[in-house]
């Protein structure tokens, strides 16, 4: 499937929030995903020479997704101490999760172990399968609790230390804090998730099946209804309808009929992230297939039994009776990033503006102002391409404004950058993104111990200091949205789009290369292969 740019992106919150600092931070080494590296000196910065006695600096990362791992993949420097904490000790190949919700990939094939893939480094490396639950910023601490319980009964809790943290622990599925999503519907974030609405799916063919039920309550049981029209809706969707009408539609001929599968989408099209062929390739095989697309239609409530929803065209609420639902709206931040980012506050943006305020006067001369903006350029690119695509007229205006004063106070400063804030467009929360920006990170480390000789800042400044990291910039290589029944769309760079069954083909080998480790592939390629042969297994275990 596909990452792309639907997912509600892990920074939204920080978007709206006035100062740019979070923004700053957040997008240098993050994005969609999610990836963050803090220590005290600021992100992934340090003005300090490095010590001679070459200390191991403590490396801890959060999160062992694909931000992380990758992370760990691509770290080579043997001088850190790397302590990895979290709740699951395996990465999992969340691309083929929509597939492990009906069992043509079984849940084992897409996961590897984490200290599987660590095993392989030349320094030590140690996990701890833990969640962290809150960051101490001052005392550079995590503090952490274990799933486990002590002897007492209690849970384990216990404290890292670091000197540098990477926080790659993803986001949540988000629920608007709709009533009853929470209580009623599946997400499908996780390999538990998506094992147990493969479970649940068999649970309604066989409730269904019971002498006692009503017609109109079978209908109901084998309702199920897919909210939101990104691409793991969408394609969440599309697998649910093969597998009913390829395996399942034998194997309960009476109840064939009577399922129904709808897809709920708040917007005006499903898959809008992609080209607009794309999307009505997308509608009109669903129309074909008998999905019912539900465009305009927000789901506003979820009860035991039924879905209130009220449609934009008519402004009307409809109640929709359903058997599983499986919701997919997006994501949202981390209670203990959101918690973070509080305790980090303003730090860049009176950095940088302390930095240009060379005679300490609190404000900026706009020549002053004009020395530094190459450096924030450099840092930050989003201001560079806000610049670009404003063509300058922002900033040159708020200089311009400001000439007559001829001085910009931190006020000033904060609004010009929090007016580029609101205007930046985050990059996609998808697994592509996640990946680089941990390899990325990770080379920044590697070079670390080389840089730290050179004080950080711009050239211009003082004679000596540079750029030591550029920033991150990510390469998009095309996305994926498989579509069911062996058709794929692909919208490939270039605004190329290619869909059909040869793009399904190109799928299975893409996924397949970028499986984690030769084991997991293997595992894939034969559930595949077991999947053509006897199709999906619909044994409730
Ligand atoms: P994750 O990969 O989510 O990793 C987060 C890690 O942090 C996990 O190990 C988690 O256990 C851990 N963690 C959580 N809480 C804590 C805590 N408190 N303390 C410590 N650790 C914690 N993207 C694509 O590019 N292509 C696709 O085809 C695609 N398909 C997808 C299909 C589905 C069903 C889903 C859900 C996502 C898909 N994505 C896809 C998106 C992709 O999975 C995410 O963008 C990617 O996982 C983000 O990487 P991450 O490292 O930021 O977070
Ligand atoms: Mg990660």
């Amino acid at each position: 499937m596909t990452g792309f740019g639907f997912y509600q992106r892990i920074s939204k919150a920080y978007y709206g929030h006035p100062h740019l600092s979070k923004l700053l931070l957040v997008f240098t080494v993050s994005g969609g995903g999610g990836l963050l590296v803090y220590s005290d000196r600021g992100p992934l910065m340090s003005n300090t020479a490095f010590d001679d006695d070459i200390k191991r600096k403590k490396v801890v990362v959060l999160g062992t997704g694909w931000a992380g791992t990758s992370f760990l993949k691509n770290l080579k420097d043997p001088n850190y101490d790397v302590q990895i904490v979290s709740p699951r000790n395996y990465f999992a190949f969340t691309p083929l999760l929509p597939s492990v919700t009906n069992g043509t990939v079984e849940a084992r094939s897409i996961v590897e172990p984490i200290r599987n893939i660590v095993r392989k480094k030349k320094f030590d490396v140690q996990f701890k399968e833990a969640e962290c639950y809150k960051i101490d910023t001052q005392n550079k601490k995590v503090y952490c609790r274990s799933g486990h319980e002590t002897n007492l009964g209690g849970i384990e809790e216990f404290a890292v230390d670091y000197d540098y943290l990477v926080i790659a622990m993803g986001a949540r599925a988000n629920t608007f804090n709709t009533p009853g999503v929470v209580e009623h519907a599946h997400f499908l974030k996780e390999i538990e998730d998506a094992q147990r609405i493969r479970r649940s799916v068999i649970d309604c063919f066989e409730r269904a099946s019971l002498p006692t039920i009503s017609e109109e309550e079978r209908k109901r049981i084998l309702h199920f209804v897919v909210v939101g029209g990104g691409p793991t809706g969408v394609e969440f969707a599309a697998e649910l309808h093969d597998f009913v009408i390829e395996d399942l539609a034998k194997l309960y001929p009476r109840l064939k009929d009577l399922v129904k599968i709808t897809l709920l989408e708040a917007g005006d099209h499903i898959l809008n992230m992609f080209d607009k062929r794309i999307t009505t390739f997308a509608e009109d095989k669903f129309q074909r297939d008998g999905i019912d697309v539900k465009t305009g239609s927000m789901v506003m409530k979820v009860t035991e039994t039924e879905i209130c929803t009220k449609e934009r065209a008519t402004g009307q609420s409809v109640l929709i009776p359903y058997g599983m639902v499986v919701w997919s709206t997006g994501i949202g931040t981390r209670p203990v990033i959101m918690d973070f980012m509080k305790q980090i506050g303003q730090e860049d943006i009176s950095a940088i503006f302390s930095k240009a305020d060379t005679n300490n006067t609190g404000s900026l001369k706009v020549e002053d102002f004009k020395e530094v903006i190459n450096d924030i350029c450099e840092r930050y690119p989003q201001v560079a391409i806000y610049l670009k695509k404003k063509q300058l007229k922002n900033f040159v205006h708020l200089l311009k404004n400001s000439q007559g004063e001829a001085e910009l106070d931190i006020e000033k400063f904060k609004s010009a950058l929090s007016e580029v804030d609101s205007q930046m467009k985050n990059l996609p929360a998808t697994a592509q993104v996640a990946a680089q920006q941990g390899a990325y990170l990770a080379d920044c480390f590697n070079r670390m111990t080389l840089c730290e000789k050179y004080p950080e800042g711009p050239l211009r400044f003082r004679g000596i200091g540079r750029h030591r990291f550029h920033p991150f910039r990510y390469k998009h290589f095309g996305q994926f949205a498989p579509l069911g029944g062996e058709q794929t769309a692909a919208q490939l760079p270039g605004d190329w789009v290619s869909i059909g069954q040869s793009t399904q083909w190109l799928w299975y080998s893409v996924y397949a290369s970028k499986l984690v480790s030769w084991r997991t592939r293997i595992l894939v390629i034969s559930d595949w292969g077991r999947r053509f042969i006897f199709g999906r297994d619909s044994s409730r275990i």
